[in-house]
């Protein structure tokens, strides 16, 4: 899969792709992630790429051209691309759209500044507009990292365990169980003991009511749209969850 980052800050990405699954994925050539600088599609000395709003107010906005010159050049090689642009009035970014844009095989991305970017750009070159939560970064850049970082990590291969991704919270509408590892017994805090009974099944189906209690307790709204069977359903009843 390849990712193109349109940008005024290219540098912004050298330090965070050169590790984890990322750096990983881009050795193995299953991942390659490209920087394009939008100061290159500029024509002026400045190489300016931002103008006072019209209809005045504070602060600056990206001009269209260079950005519209450079989606120009990165949509004349193939493979066909989606156009994401990065900002806050967007849709919201979360695990299945993740998993939707895994099984593309480019996307290029814009990241704004300032105010954020010419409404024209939006209207006429940007295929979806993707906001990564309910409050403003300053750039779009970190945005397009957290992008990159989920959606990679549903690519086939990238994950040494494939189904290290499967279990993730969100993978089937819950949250994930809780994890721990060694020792047993820390400060004194132990390890709960079915996870040390060898029992799979046992194990299995605590971490089922685990997954459903945490879901209910941190984030109710999920249960309605979670795959959930009627012993799920059984178990939730018995916390206080009524189905809305
Ligand atoms: N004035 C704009 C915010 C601009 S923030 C508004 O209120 O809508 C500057 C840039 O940061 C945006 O153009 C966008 O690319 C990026 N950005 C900020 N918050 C974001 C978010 N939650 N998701 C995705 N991109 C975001």
């Amino acid at each position: 899969m390849l990712f193109d980052i349109v940008t005024i800050f290219p540098h912004f990405f050298d330090s965070s792709l050169k590790d984890g699954v990322v750096r990983r994925a881009i050795e193995a050539d299953i991942l390659k992630v490209r920087t394009v600088n939008l100061r290159d599609f500029t024509t002026d000395r400045h190489r300016t790429t931002d103008d006072r709003p019209f209809g005045g107010g504070d602060g600056m906005v990206m001009k269209p051209e260079p950005i519209y010159k450079a989606l120009d050049v990165l949509k004349k090689e193939p493979p066909e691309a989606r156009v994401i642009l990065l900002s806050p009035r967007g849709k919201l970014f979360d695990q299945a759209l993740a998993g939707e844009l895994a099984q593309l095989q480019r996307l290029i991305l814009i990241c704004g500044r300032y105010e954020g970017v010419d409404e024209r750009i939006r209207e006429h070159c940007v295929d979806i507009e993707l906001s990564v939560g309910d409050y403003v970064l300053s750039g779009g850049e970190i945005a397009a990292l957290v992008v990159i970082d989920a959606v990679s990590r549903l690519i086939p291969g990238v994950l040494g365990c494939e189904s290290s991704a499967e279990n993730d919270s969100f993978s089937d509408g819950l949250l994930e169980f809780s994890q721990y590892t060694r020792p047993r017994v820390f400060n004194d805090w132990e390890v709960p003991e079915v996870l040390l009974s060898g029992n799979h099944a046992k194990i299995a189906k605590w971490r089922r009511k685990q997954s459903l209690g945490l879901t209910y307790e941190q984030r109710p709204e999920l249960l309605n749209s979670a795959r959930l069977d009627e012993k799920d359903i059984k178990y939730l009843r018995s916390l206080g969850w009524e189905e809305s």
